[in-house]
């Protein structure tokens, strides 16, 4: 047998069972041939054999990551970077959008992403405003969307002109606001329906900007060494665009997608539910090719943790908010009996479900909506995306029924960590509890819900091991785990989430010859220093389709 490649002279994590290792590794029409010695791995080498000399270098399984959102990610790789780290001050903020504005021609949208509406500015004690953002861009409509959503975006004095919001428009219904400065003026912070005239007056994206972005996002993520993504809310437009991506040879990594769910409030004129729609068309999970294939149905049951609207047992520590407010203990965006009936029509049309859960309220509806319906004896693997916040008990409740978790786990080593003094020490302890969740047997993902926090799995994998944020705190330290289980986060256990682990997860031969391989073995490094780790080759299918070198190359 003559192998269409080789890679030679490294480390080989296979990840397999028996956590083997191995030198060398080939690949014949897209799977994994030999796994062993150099010189077993030369006996396939013939004179067509592409040989990639590891020199030491170690070869994983193709990282796959199981929760991320690939157009946003490639819009907010085009917006203005408000995250922090890099920025640490609203003078930073301001210097990034002079930058932009001086490139941008006068009247055009400058759309910035990642600022932390959480919390304020050490340097200034404050929120940047319109006036903050007018000194550096006045000539450009400007919108600043913070991280995660959900809490609103600051807008300068062209943009709220464009909407014609000033000081003369009413306040709007809580929970919306237009936030005002003592004399009355709009700040520039407008939220929830309030916003909807600033979202109408910035133009709409074209088709040809969404196939872009997604393009963009394909190749960043193949950069982090990503052979499979599970994108977590494909819309129909988003579907098209990456079937026509396949089709044109074009999807240089696999895509697994959850179909956007619907939350039973529109349901179009004939009232009939997107569950009911796809059983009719006999759509199941599973369906597509190895490149492209359906995950599951998403829903969401609550908000997310950087709004303080993941919804809790208790309510939010930190700055007091009324009871009535969505910040005093989060909300629920589905009615839990109306995501019941989901979960029991999602089993009747063959879909799974996956749906977003975050504070341990969520967690409690969502469990006992599972408890209801699922079989526990049934290979159904239904998912709980996020999983921020999940009690002991509901540890036991999963691990009974069957239920996968897709986790987080880089919310933690990423800037959005920062908003986490509302939840206090007693919660973090339970954060992302990933130990715990594979002691109890549960199989468990990794993620970082890219763009929200990154997609790069490194940060996954090093925060994992490490559980230190940002600002250098280590959370919940009873949950670290080694490296190796850290790797089962984007490896095996991955595999298991997308029903693929008899294709993908280790490397084996037969598997599909989806390879990562990094400059180091990343058990022999500090664990701090995993993300300073260079992603050498990305390989899918047995074909090099990102080289640090010569960049991409499908
Ligand atoms: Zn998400």
């Amino acid at each position: 047998m003559i192998a269409d490649i080789a890679l030679i002279d490294g480390t080989v994590l296979t990840l397999d069972a028996d956590g083997r290792e191995a030198e060398a590794l080939s690949a014949r029409d897209g799977r994994i041939a030999t796994v062993g010695s150099t010189d077993e791995v030369l006996d396939d080498v013939g004179p067509e054999t592409a040989v990639v000399d590891l020199d030491g270098r170690a070869a994983l399984p193709g990282f796959i990551d199981t929760h991320l959102h690939v157009p946003m990610g490639g819009a907010r790789m085009v917006h203005v970077n408000c995250r922090s780290p890099p920025n640490e001050s609203i003078a930073d903020v301001q210097e990034r959008i002079r930058e932009r504005a001086e490139g941008t021609p006068d009247g055009e949208w400058i759309v910035c992403s990642g600022y932390n509406l959480g919390l304020v500015w050490e340097a200034e004690d404050r929120h940047i405003d319109r006036w903050d953002i007018d000194e550096v861009a006045p000539d450009n409509p400007v919108q600043i969307n913070s991280v995660g959503g959900h809490t609103g975006s600051i807008y300068n004095s062209a943009a709220l002109a464009r909407a014609g919001i000033d000081r003369d428009t009413p306040d709007p219904e809580p929970p919306a606001t237009i936030e005002r400065d003592a004399d009355g003026r709009p700040s520039g912070l407008v939220s929830e329906e309030a916003e909807i005239p600033l979202h109408e007056a910035i133009p709409d994206e074209t088709r040809a900007d969404r196939r872009a972005n997604v393009e963009r996002a394909i190749d960043r993520l193949l950069e982090w060494g990503v052979t499979t993504a599970h994108e977590a809310n494909t819309t129909p437009e988003d579907l098209r665009i990456y079937q026509e991506l396949e089709r044109e040879g074009e999807l240089p990594l696999r895509l697994g997608t959850m179909i956007q769910g619907d939350a039973g409030e529109d349901l179009g004129e004939e009232g009939i539910d997107l569950l009911s729609r796809l059983a009719e068309t006999g759509v199941r999970t599973g369906f597509g090719s190895d490149r492209l294939f359906v995950v599951g149905v998403k829903y969401f049951m609550d908000g997310a943790f950087t709004g303080r609207t993941a919804a809790m047992r208790d309510p939010y520590e930190g700055e007091p908010v009324p009871e009535d407010s969505p910040q005093y203990d989060g909300v629920l965006h589905i009615d839990p009996e109306y995501f019941a009936e989901r979960v029991e029509r999602a089993v009747e049309a063959g879909l799974r479900v996956c749906v977003h859960g975050q504070g341990d309220l969520a967690m409690d509806h969502i469990l006992d909506a599972y408890e209801a319906v699922l079989d526990p004896d049934e290979d159904h693997r239904f998912r709980i995306e996020h999983a921020g916040l999940t009690r002991p008990e509901h540890l036991e409740r999963m691990a009974d029924l069957g239920v996968c978790v897709s986790s987080s786990i880089s919310f933690l080593g990423a800037d959005v960590s920062r908003n986490w003094v509302y939840w206090g020490d007693e919660r973090m302890d339970w954060t992302y509890a990933v130990a715990a969740l594979q002691e109890h047997g549960i199989p468990t993902a990794g993620n970082g819900d890219w763009p929200v926090a990154t997609g790069d799995p490194r940060v996954g994998l090093r925060t994992a091991v490490t559980r230190e944020t940002v600002t250098g705190e280590v959370v919940g330290p009873d949950q670290r785990v080694a490296v190796e289980d850290a790797l089962r986060l984007y490896g095996p256990d991955a595999a298991y989430l997308g029903f693929n682990e008899d294709e993908k997860g280790t490397i084996e031969p037969g598997k599909l010859a989806d390879v990562t391989v990094l400059s180091a073995d990343p058990r022999a490094v500090e664990p701090a220093e995993i993300t300073d780790l260079d992603v050498e080759y990305t390989v899918v299918d047995g074909e090099v389709v990102y080289d640090a070198e010569r960049g991409h190359v499908y």
